[in-house]
């Protein structure tokens, strides 16, 4: 997830020697900072990385003190990401809950298979560490399952898809291309079916309509009757997937 800031003219900002500190405290915490300069970037961007640590990227003529400074009043959104990461990263430990199939279920590693909630999937060769083993045999339950179900919905609704791809992408469901490539995120395997469904004909009715216009929720209303719903459920856990 990346917060993008306002971009503030480079005269109002701090000048001076462009040092940047280890870390940033907010809270009880305390988050190593690395400072991305990008000669094209228009604004100031903060990141919270994978490992944890705070990345500002700061516009060129801007400086690295401006950078800090809106970061550090940031304080708000750095502890929601921390705090989701944390939640994240319990979750896919051994015994963690994790979504699958539009349930919270119990994740369990055992000498070959894998037990997510009731169902036992194979456990993955390679995987180094119990998240990793989790997050493969999920991919591989969306590898199998998720081509078949956009091909069967396309299929239904009258619509030729030539190519569907199963990807894992941060920051968005599915994308249609105008050649009717269709890529999907292999998390939609954790939302409910009926959800998983409706991303996917979103996608499938970019087909006809490749914008989000009146014209187009028009057409996903009359193949996804609960669209709403779905859209409601995305934007209430959506964020817990990713
Ligand atoms: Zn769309």
């Amino acid at each position: 997830m990346q917060l993008v800031l306002p971009w503030i003219s480079p005269k109002r900002l701090v000048t001076g020697v462009e040092k940047a500190p280890a870390s940033i405290e907010v809270g009880p915490h305390s988050y190593p900072v690395t400072i991305a300069r990008h000669r094209r970037a228009r604004r100031y961007v903060l990141r919270m990385t994978p490992d944890g640590a705070l990345r500002i990227t700061v516009p060129r003529g801007a400086s690295v003190a401006g950078g800090l400074a809106f970061a550090t009043g940031q304080g708000a959104w750095i502890a929601r990401e921390h705090a989701r990461r944390v939640l994240r990263n319990g979750a896919w430990s051994d015994g963690g809950l994790v979504w699958f199939r539009g349930q919270r279920v119990r994740v369990e590693l055992a000498e070959t298979t894998i037990a997510v909630g009731s169902q036992a999937l194979p456990r993955p060769r390679g995987a180094s560490n119990p998240p990793e083993a989790f997050e493969a045999a999920l991919r591989t339950v969306a590898n199998t399952e998720l081509p078949a179900r956009c091909v069967e919905l396309a299929q239904r609704h009258g619509l030729t898809v030539s190519r569907v791809t199963i990807r894992n992408q941060r920051s968005r469901w599915g994308s249609c291309s105008s050649r009717g490539a269709v890529a999907l995120n292999w998390r939609l395997i954790q939302m409910p079916p009926e959800v998983s469904d409706y991303v996917i004909l979103h996608e499938l009715m970019h087909l006809k309509q490749p914008n989000h216009s009146r014209q187009f929720w028009r057409e996903v209303a009359a193949v996804c009757e609960g669209w709403r719903a779905a859209e409601q459920w995305l934007r209430a856990h959506g964020r817990e997937l990713l």
